[in-house]
């Protein structure tokens, strides 16, 4: 038998009785004759004592402008303390562990400080460790630079940790262990009646991923992916197998390598500003480059993006508006701006050319009296802005039109 990951999130460390069923999990594999790497998340969410965001805010509310590494040190705290927990509680259980932080697990890392991209995965330490037969445990979302420093992976950061793992020790399949049965068709607190996939392919996952769901990170699909490394999105508290996330060509219900459904699922991203330009004659030749040169040197990432001769349209965070705003008004130019917008999006690989699409999402909008504020469309996803307070009935109402319970 070979190597299987399993990465338990925050959530399913945060109690002692949830932390009984990720021992549970792990004696089931141990017993299934697999060597086990655990990665581990800080426990809990914001406000429980030892979750990363209660940290930072500690160390905001004293006032300190902590610097970007000291704040990855900070930060590398909580799966310090959730992987020593559960080491202690396995080996109570008579079960050999052993904890290596992200360094010691061997991720090297970039100096992109909060958001450090992984370059190489050193696994010489953990198979010396699995070797002795251990369980070997790791602090998700931390690396180290070539020169010692700590970093961070940025959020979500334990799913790239453990598919990272997965890829670089070849393993059988990586388990992502949540609070949730697997990848639903939308976001269960927001869609009541979201359904949960059975299986779904990398591509359908990530760009459900990238448009806000943020059940498992995007980055840590595509390194699956690279490596054709099958995951499982699962459920701690159930022995059920959860979402298989894989090739199509496993799936049972594909034709011609393609999954038999052509809307995979729905997603949002709030907080959003609409900005809009208008060219000064309506002749945008040299105002629209400054307009993305500006954003560029101010380091705003911009997104929807629509130029027309007359108008610039695109949309940036909330948190960015002022400053994209200020940059837009040295330029002379008169942008408009709406914030607290939510971009909505209908995901599917079989999107491409279906026709009627478009007018379904419409139809479904309109008879919410939903207003679009702006829409788009690549060949798997189709996005539509709408008013934060509107994102809610959209995400049911496409959920809805598109059958996605059924
Ligand atoms: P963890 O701490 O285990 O990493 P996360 O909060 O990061 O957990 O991810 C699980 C959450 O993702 C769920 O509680 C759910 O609300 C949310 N979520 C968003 N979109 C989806 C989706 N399409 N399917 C399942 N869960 C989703
Ligand atoms: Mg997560």
């Amino acid at each position: 038998m070979g190597i299987l990951v399993q990465k338990f999130g925050g959530t399913s460390m945060s109690t002692p009785a949830a932390r009984e069923h990720v021992i549970r999990h792990i004696k089931r594999e141990l017993a299934a004759g697999f060597s086990l790497v655990v990665v581990v998340s800080a426990m809990g969410r914001k406000g429980e004592p030892y979750a990363t965001d209660t940290l930072l805010d500690m160390a905001v509310q004293n006032g300190n402008a902590l610097p970007d590494r000291e704040k990855d040190l900070l930060m590398s705290c909580g799966e310090i303390i959730s992987a020593t927990t559960l080491c202690g509680l396995l080996e109570q259980e008579d079960i050999r562990a052993t904890v290596l932080t992200g360094a010691q697990a061997g991720f090297l890392t970039d100096n992109n400080f909060g958001n450090a991209r992984i370059l190489d995965v050193r696994t010489d330490r953990i198979l010396r460790e699995l070797r002795e037969n251990k369980v070997v445990i790791v602090t998700g979302f931390q690396g180290q630079t070539e020169t010692g420093d700590f970093t961070t992976l940025g959020r979500g950061g334990s799913d790239t940790s453990a598919t990272a793992l997965g890829a670089a020790l070849r393993a059988e399949m990586v388990d992502i262990y949540t609070d949730v049965d697997g990848i639903l068709t939308a976001d269960p607190r927001i869609v009541e009646d979201a359904k949960q996939l059975s299986q779904v392919s990398y591509t359908e996952i990530c760009n459900m991923a990238y448009q806000g769901a943020k059940v498992i990170h995007p980055r840590a699909v595509e390194i699956a992916m690279q490596a054709q490394i099958p995951v499982r999105v699962r459920s701690t508290f159930s022995d059920a197998h959860g979402t298989l996330v894989a090739q199509p060509e496993g799936f049972s219900d594909v034709q011609n390598g393609i999954v038999d459904r052509f809307v995979t699922g729905v997603a949002y991203v709030n907080n959003i500003t609409q900005i809009a330009v208008e060219c000064p004659d309506g002749n945008g030749t040299g105002v629209q480059l400054q307009i993305f040169k500006s954003m560029a040197d101010n380091g705003i990432s911009v997104d929807f993006i629509s130029v027309t001769p007359a108008e610039v349209l695109y949309t940036v965070n909330d948190d960015k508006s002022e400053q994209a705003i200020a940059a837009l008004q040295e330029l002379g130019l008169r942008p408009r701006s709406l914030s607290g917008c939510a971009k909505v999006s209908v995901i599917g690989g079989g999107i491409n050319g279906v026709p009627g699409i478009m007018a379904r999402i419409v139809e479904a909008l309109t008879a919410e009296k939903i207003q679009i504020l702006q829409s788009a469309d690549s060949n798997t996803t189709i996005w539509v802005l709408v008013k934060k307070e509107d994102m809610v009935q959209s995400l049911r109402a496409l959920h809805a039109k598109f059958e996605l319970h059924r």
